[in-house]
C-alpha cells in the first residue's frame, strides 16, 4: 500500500511526464509507436525490380550489392548477409572457434538473442556487468572479475570455478551507443580470445571515427523491422579477415561446395543466407542511412533539450568520443523517481505513447538463472530505471 500523499506525488509526476512526452513527439493525439521503419527512398522500386527479375530467393545480384555497400559503409573488408541478427551471431561464434562446453562473456543487460546465440553454439553465456556511461560492458570490472575467477597463464583462459574454457567476449552496443572498445580489445588480446561485437542496434554508430562492428574479430548487425534500417528480417557479419568471411559464407549456405550442378556439402551447414528480395529492400534502405542518422540525431537533441528542465528524468546522451546512431532514445529515472518506472510505462502506453523498459537482465530469466556470472549491480540498477521512448526517424521535425 502507498500512502495518499505518495499517490498524489506519483500521479503528478507520471501525468506531467506523459504530457511532456506527448508535447515533444509533436503529435497531439493518436498512437505513437516506439520505432517504425521509414520507406521514403527507392524501396518500392528495388523490391519491384527484384520481383520482376524472378530472383527472389537465395541467389541474385541484390545480395552481392547489399554486402558490398554495407562493407564499404562500415569500412570492413568483408560482409556476409544472413537471415537475421541472431543467425549472424550464431555463425560468428562458430567461425570464431567457440565450441560446445565453452563459456562466452556476454553482458547481462542485453537482448536475449545475444545469450541464445551462445547457447545455439553449444556454449554457456557468462554474464558480466555494464557501465552507466555507455550502457555496455564495463571492461575494467570485467578484468577484475576475470582476475578473480579465471586462469589465463597458459595461453588459454579457463574459468576456475567451472573448469570451462572462456572462448570469446561479446560486447553489445546498447540502443546504438558505442561500448568503449579499447580496453575490451586489450583484454581479449591478454586472454587470447576473440571479441565479437553484437552491433545489431548500432549500424551507423562510430567510436573515434571508426564504425561499430569493425573493432572486433567480427561484428554483426540486425535488419529486423524495428532496427535503424530493415530488410524485413535480416542480418550481417562484417570482418576484415578473409578466411573468417569465407568460412561464414560457406556455413550459412548449407556448406555447399560451389558447383554447376552437383550437390556436395562438406559439413553440417545452415540455411542462413539472406534472400535476394530482402536484400533489394536493404539496398534501398542503406541508401537512406545518412538521412535516417541525421533525423535520429535531431530527434535526440530535441528530447535532450525538451527534458533538460524535467526533474527526475535524464535523457541518455552518447558516450564521449562516440557518435551514436540514437536508434532508441532512453530516459533514466533518478533515485527519487525510479520506483515510478512501471507507473510511467503504464500511463504512457495507456496514452498511446509506446514506451518500453530495457530488457530484464539475462540472469533473471529462468533459462539463464544458473549461468555463471559476475556481480551485476549496475545492470540491475539500469534495468530498474531505463525507459525507451518513441524514436522513429519521422518524429524529427
Ligand atoms: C535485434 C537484436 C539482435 C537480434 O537480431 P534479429 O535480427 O532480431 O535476430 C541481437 N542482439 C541485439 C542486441 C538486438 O537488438
Amino acid at each position: 500500500m502507498i500512502s495518499a500523499s505518495a499517490k498524489i506525488e506519483n500521479d503528478a509526476f507520471v501525468n506531467s511526464f506523459v504530457q511532456r512526452l506527448r508535447h515533444l513527439v509533436g503529435r497531439e493525439e493518436g498512437f505513437v509507436p516506439l520505432h517504425e521503419p521509414s520507406f521514403t527512398g527507392d524501396e518500392w522500386k528495388l523490391v519491384r525490380k527484384c520481383l520482376d527479375s524472378g530472383w527472389v530467393s537465395s541467389a541474385g545480384k541484390f545480395v552481392d550489392e547489399f554486402e558490398a555497400e554495407l562493407a564499404t559503409r562500415c569500412g570492413a573488408a568483408h560482409c556476409v548477409a544472413v537471415v537475421n541478427g541472431t543467425a549472424a551471431l550464431h555463425t560468428a561464434l562458430i567461425v570464431a572457434g567457440v565450441k560446445p562446453g565453452d563459456e562466452v562473456i556476454v553482458p547481462a543487460l542485453t537482448f536475449v538473442a545475444t545469450a541464445n546465440a551462445v547457447t545455439y553454439a553449444g556454449a554457456i553465456p557468462h554474464f558480466v556487468d555494464s557501465e552507466t556511461s555507455t550502457l555496455g560492458v564495463d571492461a575494467a570490472k570485467l578484468r577484475q572479475h576475470l582476475d578473480l575467477t579465471a586462469d589465463w597463464s597458459a595461453g588459454i583462459a579457463i574459468n576456475r570455478n567451472t573448469g570451462r574454457r572462456i572462448a570469446a567476449i561479446v560486447p553489445m552496443h546498447t540502443f546504438g551507443h558505442p561500448v568503449e572498445m579499447g580496453p575490451l580489445l586489450e583484454l581479449g588480446r591478454d586472454l587470447g580470445v576473440p571479441v565479437i561485437e553484437d552491433a545489431a542496434e548500432a549500424l551507423g554508430s562510430s567510436y573515434n571515427g571508426r564504425s561499430c562492428g569493425t573493432f572486433g574479430t567480427m561484428g554483426i548487425f540486425s535488419f529486423n523491422g524495428n532496427k535503424i534500417i530493415t530488410t524485413g528480417a535480416g542480418g550481417a557479419i562484417v570482418t576484415n579477415d578473409a578466411d573468417l568471411a569465407k568460412r561464414a559464407r560457406h556455413l550459412t549456405t548449407t556448406a555447399k561446395i560451389p558447383h554447376q550442378w552437383e550437390f556436395v556439402h562438406d559439413e553440417i551447414g545452415y540455411n542462413y543466407r539472406l534472400p535476394n528480395l530482402s536484400a533489394a529492400l536493404g539496398c534501398a534502405q542503406l541508401a537512406q542511412l545518412d538521412k535516417l542518422l541525421a533525423a535520429k540525431r535531431k530527434l535526440a537533441e530535441h528530447y535532450i533539450d525538451g527534458f533538460s528542465d524535467f526533474i527526475g528524468v535524464k535523457i541518455f546522451i552518447e558516450p564521449r568520443y562516440a557518435k551514436s546512431n540514437y536508434w532508441l532514445n532512453s530516459i533514466l529515472l533518478d533515485d527519487a523517481h525510479c520506483h515510478f518506472r512501471d507507473h510511467v510505462l503504464q500511463a504512457s502506453n495507456a496514452a498511446g505513447l509506446m514506451c518500453r523498459p530495457i530488457w530484464r537482465p539475462m540472469h533473471q530469466l529462468p533459462m539463464y538463472e544458473e549461468a555463471p556470472r559476475a556481480n551485476l549491480p549496475v545492470a540491475e540498477r539500469i534495468a530498474a530505471r531505463l525507459i525507451n521512448i518513441p524514436s522513429s526517424a519521422n518524429l524529427a521535425q
